[in-house]
């Protein structure tokens, strides 16, 4: 669509600078990669981002990138927090949607033959899909309490152990959160919904370790060959959702002599120091903490389910959090840029955090290796556990890919895919349990939706912004 890319050497394809855009944009992909990310409006996407006041180094895709709303899914926006903005849109409507892994000593031998019970006892105990209710019966007070404390709050409440604060981003807690700065009806919205997966492409996986690479760092994260694992992947439901559109809104409102100096009205964004700029980050964080509770109460009932089909406690079973990483968040961290440390808002939509060894972000049980990073395939192929790479500082704001990427919408998925066969082709040629509210969800979520993930993983591996430590593969899986 006559947007030029360069290569600068291999994997990494940069947009030169023209017109307004305030920095060039760069796309980290291989050359299969890039020729799906052409056929959708990622690129002029990204493009677009570029005009964002204050954005630093580069608008950057991930190799998993497509298109969304306003910023491109698989994004990085690094923008300045002092003559920069911030951008609900590249943040992403399911804020801190993202994905944790936890850890059992089953190994696979132990879960063949029951995986019909136990795929039947998590989607019973789980709840899922569109329809309220969750782990937790909870009112405002309860939902002030989360969006302000965080995983403590789960600590307190008998629904986390210590350890689960330690092995997740920020102890599972933003300080900056401002629950005030979250509207009365997004707090409505959220009440029956803490402790639930939600519906689409949010699932809870039964996996097992099909390889390790890395057998130093496998050690370190506590993974080896035919594990079994846990990977929990939901967001803020409607809470995050109502939030993303109320700040867009009044964003749009008040600051429109910005908006209308940028290429698309969907990049609306707060000029930094604004009042609205503040009031959204207080917001945002809170929604940040509503999600990693949310997916805190999850893995725990994931532990209670597995007591029971397995009749053992689950800290005989050691289950223990691996690591929650967030996909869907800015953040203000410190970075280097051309020799100075600046202070910036890295947008990361689609993206993951990617931290080396050494940063003192990273918790403290995986700073001599570097940060776990979690990145789902489908669930008709592998997933991975990666860790944060020497050259993500440099390259990425610290950040890699966060999936294998969208390659349909939905609608076009739906006419390609019928749910019942898919789910029993995986059963009868992967042995992977599917079980989902409806089998439309199903065939917009079949394995053939999404890219190659072992192609994303690659690319992300040879540039050294997350590393490969292992693989994953489906046991079972539930869908909302
Ligand atoms: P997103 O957060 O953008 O919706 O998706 C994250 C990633 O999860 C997708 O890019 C896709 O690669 C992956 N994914 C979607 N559904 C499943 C699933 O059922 N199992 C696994 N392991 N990964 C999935
Ligand atoms: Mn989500
Ligand atoms: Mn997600």
């Amino acid at each position: 669509d006559g947007i030029q890319l360069e290569r600068v050497r291999e994997f990494v394809w940069e947009i030169q600078r023209e017109g307004d855009m305030r920095v060039p944009a760069r796309v980290l992909a291989s050359e299969a990669l890039l020729e799906e990310i052409g056929e959708d409006k990622t690129l002029q996407q990204l493009k677009n981002a570029t005009h964002l006041p204050g954005i630093t180094g580069h608008a950057i895709c991930m190799p998993d990138g497509h298109q969304g709303y306003g910023f491109p899914v698989g994004g990085v926006g690094a923008t300045d927090t002092e003559n920069g903005c911030i951008s609900p849109g590249s943040v992403g409507y399911d804020i801190n949607c993202g994905v944790r892994m936890m850890k059992t000593n089953l190994a696979y031998d132990d879960v063949q033959g029951h995986e019909e019970e136990l795929v039947n006892a998590l989607f019973a105990n789980v709840p899922s899909g569109l329809g309220g209710g969750g782990v937790v019966e909870s009112d405002i007070d309860t939902v002030e309490a989360v969006l302000s404390r965080g995983v403590d709050w789960a600590l307190e409440e008998g629904w986390a152990v210590e350890e689960d604060l330690t092995h997740c981003e920020d102890e599972g807690v933003r300080p900056d959160a401002d629950p005030s700065a979250v509207s009365q009806k997004a707090k409505d919205r959220g009440k029956n919904q803490l402790g639930s997966l939600g519906s689409g492409n949010h699932f809870l996986e039964v996996q097992r370790v099909t390889d390790v690479y890395r057998d130093d760092v496998a050690d370190a994260y506590g993974l080896e060959p035919n594990q079994i694992v846990v990977l929990i992947h939901c967001g803020s439901r409607g809470l995050g959702h109502q939030t993303c559109t109320d700040y867009l809104r009044k964003i749009e409102k008040r600051h429109g002599d910005l908006l209308a100096e940028l290429p698309d009205k969907e990049l609306a964004a707060a000029p930094a120091g604004s009042e609205l700029a503040e009031e959204y980050y207080g917001a945002m964080c809170a929604c940040i903490n509503f999600a990693w509770v949310n997916r805190q109460l999850i893995m725990h009932r994931v532990r209670q389910v597995f007591e029971r089909v397995f009749d053992r406690s689950w800290e005989s079973m050691d289950m223990h959090l691996l690591y929650d990483v967030a996909h869907n968040i800015a953040k203000k961290e410190i970075h280097t840029v051309d020799g100075e440390e600046r202070e910036l808002y890295v947008h990361r939509k689609g993206a993951t955090r990617a931290f080396p060894a050494g940063h003192p972000e990273v918790p403290s049980a995986y700073r001599d290796v570097g940060q776990p990073i979690i990145i789902p395939g489908s669930m008709g192929a592998g997933s991975y556990v990666l860790r944060g790479g020497e050259s993500s500082m440099d390259l990425t704001f610290g950040s890699t890919a966060h999936g294998a990427g969208r390659l349909m919408s939905r609608t076009q998925a739906k006419q390609e895919f019928w749910g019942e066969t898919v789910q029993d082709e995986l059963r009868e040629q992967n042995q992977v349990y599917v079980k989902a509210q409806s089998g439309a969800t199903v065939a917009e979520e079949a394995p053939g939706v999404y890219k190659d993930v072992d192609e994303v993983v690659r690319v992300s591996d040879a540039l050294g912004i997350g590393d490969k430590v292992a693989r994953t593969y489906p046991v079972c899986n539930i869908k909302g």
